[in-house]
């Protein structure tokens, strides 16, 4: 006691943080940190972190809770205050839209500049790219020649400079989804890998199905050195799940700059009128076409209800996969966690509200944060955090700098925090109630300020900041 008021007397006054977090279980990590401190915040970022009492403007007691990064989404297509609100509950700080993407990097991030629940990020993408160019009407995807019409060389030039335009604006990286463009060449698909490679920027691709659409991207990737992330390796995989994840780690191991990432769910959801559905559903035997579900009466389709839907258009869930290549998939070291959240008109997949506490949840073999190391079929608490936190920012950060900041619990990083109680994190989400909050996630703070507290969304709070690559010269 004395001593502590000596320390304080030569030290002059006790620094007041603008918050304090008190006595929760630190897990950090880059640092491995895994311990109980003390953590001060001050201006938007990390000040302390400590063994020793601190004083704050605000107190959050964080006694018997996890104390972790912000969770990093690098793959969530809903950019809207509604699903940004959504994400928050989930532990979510910074959510990218880097599979579709924009085709107007400028515009999409001048819409956002006033500010949002929590920090958000664009890619320029392939998809959406080719649409203006092919001058598709689809709003959302690609329904006619931005699917099916091959594009002219002259086209192509301008899909590759429009791509570029794009990176320069600072979009976080390249999308592209084979899938829903079938029409466009191995030329064009070369094209765009060619302005990945020039710029050393990730290219996120939803590949073609399975093995060999893996090998497609990989080749692509070996001949033009660009860095590739396979997006949601589980709904491209299916079966071939832990053959592609084989694949992926014999890449690596060669010196390719390959990553990958996956949601924890066994059945996808996309819209009925895209490529990717068309193409497979449209010829298919009944029995095939009874995996869609139509997620407001929870049916499922047959070949009548499946053109009638066809027709009026909606997000359609889809029933592929099972459960042990969605665990091989998410307990996989490779893995990022990214949600592939997907929501529209007041709808959409549970994932979009659940994804992080369902991991938590569900796939962590030891739901206390002890060092006891794997077992069963789940992964590490710490391993669970690191893939929704420091993987996924150092996927970003050699073309986005301020990711470096992000992901990680230390002084001067950006104070984005998740914080839950890890024996009761657990998502409630399901395909008929897919907005439903998961439970245990306690508080989330970006940039130093609450958006969750005492498991309930803050309302009025905009804290959230762009995710911007640096201008190119
Ligand atoms: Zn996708």
């Amino acid at each position: 006691m004395i001593i502590g008021l000596l320390l304080a007397l030569q030290l002059g006054t006790p620094p007041v943080y603008d918050r304090v977090i008190l006595g929760g279980h630190v897990m950090d990590p880059a640092s491995k940190l895994d311990a109980v401190r003390n953590i001060g915040l001050t201006g938007g970022r990390i000040a302390i972190i400590t063994t020793r009492a601190i004083q704050g403007r605000d107190t959050i007691d964080a006694h018997g809770l996890v104390v972790a990064p912000g969770f990093i989404d690098l793959h969530a297509h809903g950019q809207t205050p509604e699903t940004y609100r959504f994400y928050s509950l989930d532990g979510v700080t910074t959510a990218l839209e880097l599979e579709l993407g924009t085709a107007d990097v400028a515009a999409w991030y001048r819409e956002r500049s006033a500010g949002e629940r929590i920090n958000y990020g664009v890619s320029i993408g392939h998809i959406k790219v080719r649409m203006a160019v092919m001058h598709d009407p689809g709003t959302r995807m690609p329904v006619s020649d931005g699917a099916y019409r091959a594009a002219s060389p002259a086209q192509i030039g301008e899909i590759a400079q429009r791509m570029e335009m794009g990176l320069r604006e600072g979009a976080v990286d390249i999308g592209a989804g084979f899938p829903y463009t079938p029409a466009a060449t191995r030329e064009e698909l070369l094209a765009v890998f060619r302005v990945a490679a020039k710029t050393k920027t990730p290219i996120h691709v939803h590949i073609r199905p399975g093995v060999d659409g893996l090998k497609e991207a990989l080749a692509l990737a070996d001949e033009t050195h660009a860095p590739l992330h396979v997006v949601h390796i589980n709904s491209a995989g299916l079966a071939e799940t832990p053959a592609m994840l084989e694949l992926i780690s014999a890449a690596r191991a060669a010196g390719h700059d390959v990553t990958t990432e996956a949601y924890p769910y066994d059945a996808g959801m996309t819209e009925i009128q895209s490529a990717t559905i068309q193409d497979v559903y449209k010829t298919a035997p009944d029995e095939r076409v009874a995996e869609l579900e139509w997620p407001p009466t929870g049916e499922r389709l047959n070949r009548e209800s499946f053109e009638r839907y066809s027709r009026s258009g909606g997000p359609v869930v889809v029933h592929t996969n099972t459960e042990p290549m969605v665990a091989v998939a998410i307990t996989s070291p490779l893995t990022i966690i990214a949600s592939d959240a997907y929501w529209q008109d007041g709808t959409g997949h549970p994932r979009t509200t659940g994804t992080f506490a369902r991991v938590l949840g569900r796939y962590v073999a030891h739901r206390s944060p002890s060092p006891e190391g794997r077992g069963g079929q789940g992964v590490r608490l710490m391993d669970a955090i690191r893939k929704m936190t420091l993987m996924p920012a150092q996927r970003l950060e050699p073309r986005v700098p301020a990711m470096r900041q992000k992901g990680r619990l230390r002084v001067g990083a950006d104070a984005d925090i998740t914080i839950f109680d890890a024996r009761k994190v657990l998502d409630r989400s399901t395909y008929r109630e897919p907005s439903l909050a998961p439970v245990g996630i306690q508080y989330v703070i970006v940039n130093g300020v609450s958006v969750v507290a005492n498991g309930q969304a803050v309302e009025g709070v905009a804290p959230g900041r762009a995710v911007r690559a640096v201008q190119a010269p």
